[in-house]
């Protein structure tokens, strides 16, 4: 292509443009109307204009600031009226430019300066006035760029690609009848569109996503991506996979140990599980369940019938702290009935954790509890049969699989994916098209409902009162410090100072710290000593986030929680309101809070529902940050937008049905090749 040589193909690299494909779908980001000439008596001051005009005068000031600047102003003017153009850097090139005399065509937007038109650092050409050089008669496109890489060279690689399209045509990759029926356009005509639109209604229509042209491609990417994911589910569904035999008479043994009876909701979840485990094909099933709604026990009965079918299971927390308490549970739970249950983490060194290696590839170990430290290649499984993993939205894809590879032989283990992050049916549909789904959509009977408040950092001193009085009753505390964004060195840092002040003035009382800095022993030791209540208030960064289970505790402080996602705030305040006494969740904040972090602090107060914060969330900061980057990284769109996008959902499913039939099959192929890609997790699954 011309114009492009190393250096370039570098910058465009780096923009992740490595073909014409790449380019074509290198969407503007905005549009310039250079079709026309506007008269300077014409100007508004807001507006992005085209003008010519000749230099009256020019001259460089020099203003102190600082150290002293050159600016270059020019004084330009038609037979219509006057306008400035301003310079507060220039090269020796454009000073020429403006020399006296010279007609320019110059194009930028309006202001109104101290009662005059100017226009600052307006792009410039020296033109003929009596010849002209020929207007465009599209609207002129502006690429999103990269530092060194101009703007002018991009552009100029895209209109060779353009006009390539437009003389070769590109080969349709929808089914005519389809378009018409939607009446969406072409993919040349569209491409073209997007990338020149005719004019300023297209682009007016195209900056609210309301191009006819758009909504085709949103369609066209979101059916792409969920036949990637059905496709992905055929494979992995036409795999060989363990076969597990219930058993009635140990799931008994186990529940009548238990000190509560299975909700509904978990009956009627881990009755999915046994039926996908006599399915005789893999279970791939992502288990939603609210924060509190037990999803943890329902795991461990589905590693029963697993283990007595002679395979080991596996379980895999995000954090330590998490695996250590699911590792109890599963001890408490499952050895009484014989079950071999062992933990792996990353902590586990030398001796140690040769003989938990070998206990797990011997098959010793039939239930394994760790945290990603079970992806390491040294950890060999003697008959993996079932791996569960927790709060997946912290795991990717990636390593889902390189955990399905560990897998001797060619069986493909069972798949359970639990999670408390709600996701909207619409936007799982899309996410997770690849997965089976269930609902744990009941808490256990008891449950009283946390109260919530918006306390002020002047309070501080009577919250601590408060907190004494409650721990003198009996109650427990957490107290969680965030400072997410800034760095992990300084929640700490935070943490340890809270913990300070409260030891100081709580003698009394008993005050542990628990943050990710510290050796995973002394992490388990505070949270082991929490749960046994010998500490009444456990100091922590958000390491507690998920997961951790202390049904005594009942008030969850969290300083500063508008730096939090709303459903990171809804997992925090999840660890209190699980026993029997009043909870309270204490957001303390400091006093000048904006209007637009009081609103969104005001929807947790207002409501406990899961679905409508995740919702409310989603619609405030978009999928990728909700879900985890990770997890949406396998899902990075070109075009469409999960939130935005969703009243196309039901296009999008059509669409999908349309191509898996067999007489689409060619066109199938290209449509995945264009917007998923020969992406390894797509096509080589285990
Ligand atoms: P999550 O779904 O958030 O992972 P957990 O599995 O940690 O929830 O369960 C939260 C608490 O509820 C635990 O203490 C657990 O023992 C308890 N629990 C689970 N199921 C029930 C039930 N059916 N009735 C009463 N308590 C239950
Ligand atoms: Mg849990």
């Amino acid at each position: 292509m011309k114009g492009v040589g190393p250096k370039v193909a570098d910058k465009l690299l780096k923009l992740g443009l490595s073909n014409q494909r790449d380019l074509l779908f290198h969407l503007p980001l905005r549009y310039e109307d250079r079709t026309v000439v506007s008269p300077l008596g014409s100007l508004q001051p807001g507006q992005r204009s085209q003008i010519e005009a000749q230099v009256l005068q020019s001259s460089v000031n020099f203003r102190r600031q600082g150290r002293s600047r050159r600016v270059l102003v020019a004084r330009l003017a038609d037979n219509t009226g006057m306008v400035t153009a301003r310079f507060f850097y220039f090269s020796a090139r454009q000073q020429q430019l403006f020399e006296k005399g010279n007609w320019l065509r110059c194009y930028g937007e309006v202001r109104m300066a101290q009662g005059e038109l100017e226009m600052v650092h307006p792009e410039a050409e020296l033109i003929d006035i009596d010849h002209p050089p020929g207007l465009p008669t599209t609207l002129t496109p502006i690429y999103p760029t990269t530092e060194g890489l101009h703007q002018l060279t991009l552009k100029r690689i895209l209109q060779q690609v353009i006009t390539k399209l437009k003389s070769d045509g590109i080969g349709e990759t929808l089914p005519q009848s389809w378009l018409d029926q939607n009446q969406f356009p072409g993919f040349t005509s569209a491409m073209i569109d997007l990338h020149s639109p005719q004019s300023r209604k297209d682009s007016e229509l195209i900056a609210h996503n309301q191009h006819p042209a758009q909504h085709r491609f949103v369609v066209e990417e979101l059916a792409a991506h969920r036949l990637a994911l059905l496709e992905r589910r055929r494979q992995l569904r036409s795999r060989k996979t363990p076969v597990i035999v219930n058993d009635a008479d140990q799931q008994q043994r186990f529940l009548v140990t238990l000190p509560f009876a299975l909700t509904r909701a978990q009956q009627r979840v881990l009755a999915e599980l046994l039926q996908d485990f006599a399915a005789g094909k893999p279970m791939i099933r992502l288990v939603q369940g609210d924060v509190g709604s037990g999803k943890t026990v329902v795991a461990a009965l589905a590693c029963l019938p697993v283990v007595g079918s002679g395979y080991q299971s596996a379980l895999m927390a995000p954090t330590e702290i998490l695996a250590e308490q699911h590792y109890q549970n599963f001890v408490r739970w499952l050895e009484p009935l014989g079950i071999a249950v062992v933990g792996l983490v990353g902590a586990d060194k030398g001796k140690r954790r040769e003989q938990k290696l070998a206990m797990i590839a011997s098959g010793e170990a039939q239930v394994i509890v760790g945290t990603h430290a079970l992806f390491q290649a040294s950890v060999e499984f003697h008959r993996l049969g079932f791996i569960i993993f927790d709060e997946q939205h912290r795991f990717g894809v990636d390593q889902r699989l390189a955990l399905q590879r560990k897998t001797r032989g060619d069986e493909m283990p069972h798949q359970l994916i639990m999670t408390a992050t709600p996701i909207p049916r619409t936007l799982a549909m899309s996410i997770y098209a690849d997965l089976d789904y269930s609902q744990i959509d009941e808490l256990p009977p008891g449950r009283k409902p946390v109260t919530t408040s918006i306390v002020s950092e002047q309070q501080r001193g009577s919250l601590i009162e408060r907190v004494a009085e409650s721990c003198n009753q009996g109650g427990q505390v957490y107290w969680v410090c965030t400072l997410v964004e800034e760095s992990e060195a300084l929640q700490c840092e935070a943490a340890e100072m809270t913990y300070e002040t409260l030891t100081q003035q709580l003698p009394l009382l008993s005050v542990g710290l628990v943050h990710g800095r510290m050796k995973p022993r002394d992490k388990e030791a505070i949270i082991a000593a929490f749960k046994q209540g010998d500490i009444h208030i456990l100091v922590a960064t958000t390491v507690i986030e998920v997961g951790v289970d202390v049904p005594n505790a009942n008030i969850m402080i969290v300083e500063n929680p508008e730096r939090l996602g709303l459903a990171q705030i809804h997992q925090l305040r999840g660890r209190v309101g699980r026993g029997g006494r009043e909870s309270f969740c204490i957001l303390l904040v400091k006093s000048q809070l904006s209007e637009q972090a009081r609103n969104r602090l005001e929807i947790i107060r207002s409501t406990q529902d899961g679905f409508e914060i995740a919702e409310k969330d989603l619609a405030l900061r978009g999928a990728g940050e909700v879900l985890g980057t990770r997890q949406t990284g396998e899902m990075s769109f070109r075009i469409a937008d999960l939130m935005r996008d969703q009243k196309w959902f039901p296009q999008v499913e059509a669409l999908a049905k349309l191509m898996q039939q067999p007489q689409h099959r060619s066109e199938r192929a290209q449509l995945l090749r264009n917007w998923v890609g020969e992406r390894q997790d797509y096509t080589d699954v285990g």
